[in-house]
């Protein structure tokens, strides 16, 4: 019995010390042979080839983050050059800024979440943003600008308002933008159900936060006289996926008097 144990321990002992010394020499001699086009990556090299594709991906995001912020100075400089020029009477820089706002208000209402948009119940018909009887000082179309003094686009209506007049909620929407710009002066944009949205310009302040929802006959503000305005009025635009359209399409009929002037 101890004889043929000790044989067999000695046999195993040979056969493990064997396999030890051929695997060893198997993958010494692979590990050497196949190193540099080995398709079986260790973790470590994986791992490094991983960092490098990151690196190469956040260095892409980074050059066009840059790129964005550069073109975005670029076009602020380009304002806040026409704004000085606008200080100094300067009509075609007046123009020019008045394209940049509607393309801004354009993209405002174009980019708004398509989640928020569709929640916004269908506009059946406005009412006029004002109370009390209703004056368009200036009609929507073409007109001889009362401040840029050329024939410019209006994209609405002005309303005749007191200083400070409550405006209100043509319809149930959601309050998309407020911001002080140079031709709306106040600005606030409203978005309504099915891609409509209503433009109010020259307040004196808002009542309303972005993204705050807002029900028909809401305040939303009060009239004023910021921006290109020679007096307190409230310049008014319904706009139809961001294109300016005659709001007195939209809005309920009201009487004309002889000069011009209307009422409700
Ligand atoms: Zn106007």
């Amino acid at each position: 019995m101890t004889i043929r144990k000790t044989v067999r321990y000695i046999f195993l002992a040979t056969a493990v010390i064997v396999v030890v010394i051929i695997a060893g020499g198997f993958i010494h001699s692979h590990a050497e042979e196949n190193l540099p086009t080995s398709p079986i990556q260790s973790p470590d090299v994986w791992q490094a080839r991983q960092q490098l594709v990151w690196e190469e991906f956040t260095a892409l995001a980074r050059a066009q983050v840059a790129e964005q912020e550069r073109v975005q100075q670029a076009a602020d400089a380009e304002e806040a050059a026409d704004v000085a020029l606008i200080q100094s009477g300067d009509q075609p820089a007046m123009l020019r800024e008045s394209d940049r706002e509607d393309q801004l208000i354009r993209s405002i209402i174009q980019g708004c979440d398509p989640a928020v948009a569709m929640q916004l119940p269908a506009v059946v018909e406005l009412s006029w943003p004002l109370s009390g009887p209703m004056k368009v000082t200036s009609p929507y179309g073409e007109r001889l600008h009362p401040i840029i003094g050329e024939e410019a686009f209006h994209r609405g209506v002005d309303l005749r308002a007191r200083y400070g007049s409550p405006i209100l909620a043509p319809a149930d929407g959601i309050a998309l933008y407020t911001a002080t710009k140079t031709e709306y002066g106040n600005m606030l944009v409203v978005l309504h159900g099915e891609g409509i949205a209503t433009v109010y310009g020259h307040l004196w302040k808002f009542a309303v936060h972005p993204y705050e929802r807002v029900t028909k006959g809401q305040l939303l503000g009060y009239t004023g006289n910021t921006g290109f305005s020679t007096g307190p009025h409230l310049h008014f635009e319904v706009r139809q996926d961001g294109v300016a359209t005659n709001p007195l399409e939209w809005l309920p009929p009201i009487e004309t008097t002889g000069e011009g002037a209307v009422s409700q």
